[in-house]
């Protein structure tokens, strides 16, 4: 069984890589949605919650500057509902949570 915490970078990652190959028609990250990812990353990192943690969206320790946490929204709204077509289990139960 995959650690919540790696399911969860992995989910990170392929949510971003969805916002950006359709908004900015960027064949890898952009370097805005790079910065983004690692920043996502590197709280998760370093998040309080450990194993125990909900799903960020979720999370009542909002650890994200404004500006970031506001992207991530972004990325959050326009992935969530297209994750579904790339990995259906692993993601609707986070999302209808
Ligand atoms: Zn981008």
């Amino acid at each position: 069984m995959m650690r919540k915490i790696d399911k969860e970078r992995r989910i990170l990652t392929l949510m971003v890589r969805i916002y950006c190959r359709k908004k900015h028609r960027s064949q890898d990250l952009c370097d805005e949605c790079q910065a983004l990812l690692s920043y996502a990353l590197n709280r998760l990192d370093h998040c309080h919650y450990g194993e125990n943690k909900g799903f960020c969206s979720q999370c009542p320790s909002h650890c994200y500057n404004k500006e970031n946490q506001v992207k991530i929204r972004e990325v959050m709204g326009f992935s969530g509902p297209r994750m579904i077509f790339y990995h259906p289990v692993m993601v609707i139960r986070h999302l209808l949570s």
